[in-house]
């Protein structure tokens, strides 16, 4: 180990020196801002050297490397993260108390790297980290945003975003490299003629270029020197790319690609731009990837052996087309060896059913953006029907399956012919695909799909973010599970001790009390540790259901007005979750879960039986204090419409219990904790579709059939909550107007009755600890090193890279 860190008394030494050579101060005088930077570029100072071994074992060895193309990647702060996973977090602490600083304040001083808006961008994050503290090669490639996702702000009762200026403080992780830069080319024209090898010989003469520059962030697996890299692309103006007349409208251009994350398309400029974004980092990190196999063999011939290409749902699947345009157009190989090297590194994986969500361009936009990518795709169109009529014999599946169809390209489309796999993210998930939304492509290529259920890093979400249960969990079945999560099942031999389950419950008390003190600080609300703490934390979204839980909300609150003698075990409701800005029910739905908070929370005979919380600025650094609080987790959305979610597994893994629905890896979670150690409730899956097919639902009729429901309904709009009659009727009409097609009431009966069950179910103290012990104990399954392993053995054929 480096000097620097082998003891408290080097890591002061060093500490005071680099202050003193970087900002010419001592420490004294040094603002908090410059001591973070300071610990920050030690840190990586540090794991530079194994990064650099890393990278020569790697090529020395010729070991195949994995690339996950990821528009999104939600890592949080990474201090702490990487501190712990390096080992030295404790000499760092005891050196920085020694100078009168505490830890946590210089860790309050990273932003979070907000680079994605929810599940599948924290999805590439878990990933990254399991892949290094796992040894495998495998390496992340996103854009450099100069913004995060947005902050959100409250005010009035409504969402108010905020840019997120992440930057401000330089992004001490990153390193800069320009000597890894290329030049992306847009829009123009194609010329082609016959060359003299009798292939077409292409030129592309752009009207745009711009330069890809890209920093590296060092990703550092835990104990272990397997060092990786996340690569986030930065768009920066090319030598000479443009007449100086236009010179101000080409910065412009070039500036807008790396602005923002894309929440929103809602406009023509901005669903462009997402094109150009997504071309933009795929051609740069293809590029690079060729480079850097050439490199190292010197030929293509064994690229698909060495490299492994996974693309996190449709955004990144123009690396398919953009592979096939090098090896055509700059290496000359013939189109079927070009094809078969294409699909033998590409694999795609599925992120959602929602059809509003799954991508399709306009053809016209492709052509004129990209258009030698576009011929690509259309020559892949091409080959592909052909060869469903010829070889397959399934003229009939060509209107069905085609790539280019009514004017756009489907992209998923393009992804499952142009990869050799195709996973979803949950079983019931990849059986949805398998059955209904891929159906026709299943019976095609029944081999390329397969099933990768999603998991969250233990260390990120357990050892870091949760000391005091790592440390009640190292107590009772040993360290063991801190390397091998694993190990965590065998909690189970000791979940009926009623001495651990009386520590289970001063240990949640704990992170109660954390949570209570954050929202006291913040948000100036009191709430009781002792009540239950009832969590929904998640994007906004009508599929999730968050209104479902605040119309049982507005119900309890009338049944508790209206009857002296009805009183519910005190409970703390707790909400967190960004609504995308364009969209306004979601918005609405915030606004209405703060005005049903003012009433409920101002009420001084219903605010001692419960609170509603809304925490604002949902993300990492809020659910890692969060998730862990929690008694109850709320998995609430329509059966068949998510994916799998990773939220579940967070509350699941700090002992919280799902109320939930049969719906993504909920299913996977009471298979292994059992219904008695879950509370699920509502429609499944299959009858969500059976209403759909006979269209037997009418939300009219539950309205007039159920008192509670057609009250709760009628106070959306009577002036109870809000005394602004526009408020609400977006989700009244919404509800009652288009037939709940989210089927809220239809499982409202259900929901209000699991909700029950759990307060009578959380009174019988032992009994509820040790439904937590035994989910902690079960969450073993939803490790990502679970998952990675799975992706490494049976898509990437990835090995375990031995670095002594
Ligand atoms: C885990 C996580 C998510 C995903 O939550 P779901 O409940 O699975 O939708 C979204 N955002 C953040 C910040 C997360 O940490």
């Amino acid at each position: 180990m480096a000097n620097e860190f082998k003891n408290k008394d080097e890591f002061i030494k060093e500490f005071k020196k680099r202050i003193i050579r970087h900002f010419g101060c001592s420490i004294e005088r040094a603002h908090i801002t410059e001591k973070y930077m300071i610990l920050g570029e030690m840190v990586r100072d540090h794991a530079s050297e194994n990064w650099n071994l890393t990278k020569d074992v790697i090529s020395e060895k010729q070991e195949k490397q994995m690339y996950y193309f990821s528009m999104e990647f939600l890592m949080g702060r990474l201090l702490t993260n990487n501190l712990m996973n390096l080992g030295i977090y404790d000499i760092v602490k005891e050196g920085l108390d020694e100078l009168g600083i505490d830890i946590n304040d210089l860790e309050e001083m990273e932003s979070d790297a907000g680079l994605g808006n929810g599940g599948l961008g924290r999805l590439a994050a878990c990933f990254l980290d399991s892949l290094a503290s796992l040894n495998l090669a495998g390496h992340g490639n996103c854009i450099r945003y100069e913004y995060g996702l947005f902050k959100q702000k409250i005010e009035h009762n409504e969402q108010v975003e905020v840019p997120d200026k992440w930057l401000s403080l330089g992004n001490v992780w990153e390193v800069r490299k320009p000597k890894h830069s290329v030049d992306v080319k847009f829009g123009g024209r194609v010329e082609m003629w016959m060359g003299e090898d009798g292939k077409a010989v292409v030129n592309h003469i752009p009207s745009l270029v711009v330069r890809a520059v890209p920093y590296d962030m060092p990703i550092i697996g835990q104990n272990t020197a397997t060092t990786n890299t996340l690569r986030l692309w930065s768009a920066e103006v090319a030598d000479d790319a443009c007449d100086a007349s236009s010179l101000n409208e080409y910065v412009n251009e070039v500036r807008e690609i790396c602005r923002n994350v894309y929440p929103d398309d809602s406009t023509e400029h901005g669903k462009l731009l997402r094109l150009k974004q997504q071309y933009f980092f795929v051609s740069a990190g293809i590029y690079n990837i060729i480079e850097s196999h050439l490199r190292t063999y010197g030929s293509l011939d064994n690229f698909a052996d060495k490299v492994a290409i996974q693309l996190n749902d449709t955004h990144p699947v123009l690396c398919i087309p953009e592979l096939m345009r090098i090896l055509l157009d700059e290496y000359r190989f013939e189109w079927d060896d070009a094809w078969e090297m294409t699909k033998k590194t590409m694999a795609y994986t599925n992120h959602t059913v929602l059809s509003e969500a799954l991508e399709k361009w306009p053809v016209q936009y492709v052509r004129e953006l990209l258009p030698r990518i576009y011929m690509i795709i259309e020559e892949i169109d091409n080959r592909f029907k052909y060869h469903l009529s010829h070889d397959f014999g399934r003229p009939d599946l060509i209107d069905s399956c085609a790539i280019i169809k009514e004017g756009q390209v489907h992209m998923a489309h393009l992804a499952i012919v142009g990869s050799h796999s195709v996973n979803g993210v949950a079983a019931l998930h990849t059986r949805i695909l398998k059955e209904d939304v891929m159906k026709s492509f299943y019976e095609l290529y029944p081999e390329k799909f397969n099933n990768k259920t999603n998991g969250i890093t233990h260390r990120r979400w357990l050892l870091h973010s949760n000391p005091q249960l790592t440390d009640l969990l190292e107590k009772t079945i040993g360290p063991q599970f801190k390397t091998n999560p694993d190990k965590l099942t065998d909690l189970m031999q000791y979940v009926d001790d009623e001495k651990l389950q009386t520590q289970f419950m001063e240990v949640k008390l704990e992170r109660k009390k954390i949570l209570a003190d954050y929202i006291k600080k913040t948000l100036n609300i009191e709430v009781d540790i002792h009540s239950i703490f009832d969590v929904q934390a998640k994007r906004l979204h009508a599929y999730k259901r968050q209104l479902l839980n605040i119309l049982n909300i507005m119900d309890l609150y009338f049944r508790m007005k209206n009857d002296p003698n009805y009183r519910i075990y005190p409970r703390t409701f707790i909400f967190a979750a960004k609504a995308a800005p364009s969209y306004t029910f979601a918005k609405e739905v915030i606004k209405l879960i703060h005005c049903v908070a003012d009433k409920v929370n101002n009420d001084p005979e219903i605010s001692k039986y419960m609170k509603v919380v809304f925490i604002p600025n949902y993300g990492v650094s809020i659910a890692e204090i969060l998730m862990n609080a929690a008694d109850v987790s709320e998995q609430i959305s329509t059966a068949g419409k998510e994916a799998s979610g990773t939220g579940n597994m967070k509350f699941m893994m700090n002992g919280a219990i799902t109320l939930g629905t049969m719906d993504g890896a909920n299913v996977e979670i009471v298979e292994r904790v059992g219904f008695e150690n879950a509370e699920i409730f509502g429609l499944r899956a299959d009858d969500v579709a059976l209403i759909r097919r006979e269209n037997s639902y009418d939300v009219w009729r539950k309205y007039h059939e159920n008192a509670n429901i057609h009250r709760i309904i009628d106070a959306l709009t009577d002036g109870t909550f809000s005394s602004n009659p526009n408020d609400f009727k977006l989700i009244y009409n919404e509800l009652m107007f288009k037939n709940d097609e989210y089927l809220l009431l239809a499982d409202y009966d259900a929901y209000a009755h699991a909700r029950t069950n759990i307060e009578r179910r959380y009174q019988d103290k032992r009994g509820w600890a040790k439904m937590c012990l035994i989910n902690i104990a079960q969450s073993a399954f939803f490790s990502s090193d679970r998952t990675i392993r799975q992706y490494a053995e049976e898509i990437w054929n990835l090995k375990a890279v031995e670095l002594d």
